[in-house]
């Protein structure tokens, strides 16, 4: 996948992300890419103050860390892992949810949610989504612009300020990042593996990233 900055500056970029994000993203990044592989993506990536030096553990906005530099670490792991950028980043993704879902439990409500196993899939699936959109406003505020939409047998998971992508033109969907968090935090609530595809990207001009989730499990 070819993966360039937009010729026009991208707003969104500015935007200032949730520091653990990052260093979650940064965490599973080196877990998959290995430390060494982590330092040249980040060099490349105009990311070195990074190297050896993730943000804090904190679920707040500190406007140390923007979307722009977010979207920079997905698009240089792409180009790191060539032709598995996709599965990488998916995986790096999963996993950077895995250390979300621990600490964001209280402020997510995620123990509601399991406890929830016992209602429809396509119930539970809501529920995990609108959980997942009120934690993010939550941490958020105005900056955010997510919204779910019913789309008979799927539901769609909408984000006009997608941090994955933000600044980015590509010519494929790029944020599988997210569809690797979505997966995570799906599969850990429903314990069922779900289709889970981005279907439109900001990064091909899209005026937002779109994830279509299926309402029943994967064959
Ligand atoms: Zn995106």
């Amino acid at each position: 996948m070819a993966i360039k900055n937009k010729p026009e500056h991208d707003p969104i970029s500015d935007n200032a992300i949730v520091d653990a994000y990052m260093r979650w993203a940064l965490m599973a990044a080196e877990e998959v890419a290995g430390k060494s592989g982590l330092a040249i993506v980040l060099k490349q990536s105009g990311l070195e103050t990074f190297v050896d030096n993730y943000p804090a553990e904190e679920l707040r906005v500190s406007g140390k860390v923007n979307f722009g530099q977010y979207a920079n670490l997905s698009a240089g792991l792409f180009d790191f892992f060539g032709r598995a950028g996709k599965s990488m980043t998916l995986r790096i993704g999963r996993l950077s949810a895995k250390y979300a879902i621990e600490k964001q439990s209280a402020l997510f409500g995620l123990g509601a949610l399991v406890a929830s196993k016992i209602l429809p899939l396509p119930t539970q699936i809501k529920m995990g989504l609108e959980a997942m959109q009120s934690g993010f406003r939550k941490l958020y505020g105005e900056a955010l612009h997510v919204r779910l939409e019913d789309r008979g047998d799927k539901f769609a998971y909408i984000d006009e300020a997608c941090a994955t992508c933000a600044g980015k033109q590509a010519d494929a969907v790029m944020c599988y990042a997210f569809t690797g968090a979505l997966h995570e935090a799906l599969q850990w609530q429903t314990g069922k593996t779900l289709d889970i595809v981005e279907v439109e990207c900001r990064a091909l001009g899209a005026p937002a990233c779109v994830w279509e989730i299926s309402k029943t499990p994967k064959e």
